[in-house]
C-alpha cells in the first residue's frame, strides 16, 4: 500500500498588467511512473489533508522532482495574463508542499484509496514500486525545539508562522537551515489592548536606474497628488509590503497605500503581548513585490510601466513591523493610516 508523492505548488503570481494577478494553485506528479496520474487535479483544494507524522503506515515512494521544474510549469500556466504584453512577473508567497497520494494494490492493478477505482495496470508479478521507496523520508526529521536561543524561554507562534516570537526577552525569530536567525523587528503601540497587530514587512531600498533614493523621488515618480516637502528629500525610500499571504489584490492594494501614506513611526521593540497576526510571508518572497508595488502606485501607467525594466533595487535594511489595527466588525482598520482589511480575506488568506 504506498502512499505516492505529489509536488503541490500554490502560490500567488502577480504579473504587471491591468489586470495582472491570480492565484495559481498546480499540483505534479513526482515519481517516476508514468503510469500514474500526473496532477492531483482540484482535490488538494476540496479535500481535507492532514500533516503526514511518522506514525501513518505504508510505504511512502521517493519524489524526485525538483520545485524548479513545477515553478517552470506554473510560468506557462500563467502565460496568458489578458492580452497585450507582460512587462514583469513575480511569484510571491510561493508555498511548496509535498502531498502523499494513498494507493494500493490488488490483482496486478494499481488503485487510488481515496476513491477505490483503479488508476494503473502493473507489468504481472512485478513490484515495480518496491526500488522506489523512501527509507527515510524528509519530513521525520523536521522538527526543532522552539525554545528561545537567547533566554531559553518557549517560543510563541502558529504553525504556518514563518516567524517566531519570544515575549520573555522581546526577540523575534526566523527558522532557517535548521537554526533559529533572530529578525529586526520594531511594533508601534495600539490604541488599547483590544488592537489587533498585523506584519508587515518595512524594506528600505534605493534604485540607481531611476533614482529612487529618497521618499520624495518616488512620490514624484509616481505623481502622487501630494505636494513634496522638503524634508521628504532625505526621507529614505522604504517599501511596506505585508508580511502575510492575502489574495494579490489585496496584497498590492495594502503594500500600495501603506508605502505611499507611509509614516515615520516611533517604533519600540517590544513584542505586542496579545492579538498577534502570523507572518506567513518571509522577507525574500516580500522583497520580490517592491517593483509591483511601485507599478501599482504609479498613477500615470504609461509612464511607469514602460521604464520598469530598468528597476533593480538593491535593498538596505529589512525590519518586521508590527502596526495596530482596530476590528470595527467586518474589517480591521490600521489605526494611523486609516487602511482597511477585509476580515474574510485574512481568513481566507490563512489558506494560501
Ligand atoms: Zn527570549
Amino acid at each position: 500500500m504506498p502512499p505516492v508523492c505529489v509536488l503541490r505548488v500554490a502560490h500567488t503570481s502577480v504579473g504587471i498588467h491591468p489586470s495582472g494577478h491570480r492565484i495559481v494553485d498546480i499540483t505534479r506528479q513526482g515519481t517516476a511512473f508514468k503510469q500514474l496520474p500526473m496532477s492531483l487535479g482540484l482535490r488538494p483544494q476540496v479535500l481535507k489533508m492532514r500533516f503526514v507524522s511518522p506514525d501513518v503506515n505504508g510505504s511512502f515512494l521517493k519524489c524526485s522532482l525538483r520545485a524548479a521544474d513545477v515553478l517552470a510549469k506554473v510560468g506557462r500556466h500563467t502565460l496568458a495574463f489578458g492580452s497585450g504584453k507582460l512587462l514583469h512577473r513575480a511569484y510571491i508567497g510561493k508555498a511548496l508542499s509535498l502531498i502523499y497520494l494513498p494507493l494500493f494494490v490488488q490483482k496486478n492493478k494499481v488503485f487510488d484509496a481515496v476513491t477505490n477505482r483503479p488508476i494503473a495496470n502493473l507489468p504481472r508479478g512485478e513490484d515495480i514500486f518496491a526500488p522506489a521507496i523512501d527509507d527515510s523520508p524528509r519530513w521525520q526529521m523536521a522538527f526543532m525545539a522552539t525554545i528561545c536561543p537567547q533566554c531559553g524561554w518557549n517560543l510563541d507562534g502558529e504553525r504556518d508562522s514563518v516567524a517566531l516570537t519570544c515575549k520573555n526577552c522581546d526577540t523575534v525569530w526566523e527558522a532557517s537551515e535548521g537554526k533559529f536567525i533572530q529578525v529586526g523587528f520594531g511594533a508601534i503601540p495600539g490604541r488599547d489592548e483590544t488592537s489587533i497587530y498585523l506584519p508587515f514587512w518595512r524594506i528600505s531600498a534605493g534604485d540607481n536606474g531611476l533614482k529612487i533614493n529618497s521618499y520624495a523621488d518616488f512620490i514624484r515618480l509616481t505623481n502622487q497628488p501630494k505636494v513634496v516637502q522638503r524634508h521628504w528629500e532625505d526621507q529614505g525610500m522604504a517599501f511596506w509590503i505585508p508580511a502575510f499571504k492575502i489574495r494579490p489584490k489585496v496584497f498590492l492594494r495594502v503594500a500600495r497605500q501603506m508605502t505611499v501614506s507611509q509614516k515615520a513611526f516611533e517604533m519600540e521593540k517590544v513584542v505586542p503581548k496579545r492579538n498577534l497576526y502570523p507572518v506567513t510571508l518571509p522577507q525574500t518572497e516580500a522583497a520580490q513585490s517592491m517593483k509591483i508595488t511601485l507599478a501599482s502606485s504609479g498613477l500615470i501607467k504609461t509612464k511607469i510601466f514602460p521604464l520598469l525594466p530598468r528597476v533593480s533595487f538593491t535593498i538596505e535594511k529589512s525590519t518586521l513591523v508590527y502596526l495596530p489595527f482596530s476590528d470595527t466588525g467586518h474589517e480591521v482598520i490600521q489605526e494611523h493610516m486609516r487602511v482597511g482589511i477585509n476580515k474574510n480575506a485574512l481568513k481566507f488568506g490563512r489558506g494560501l
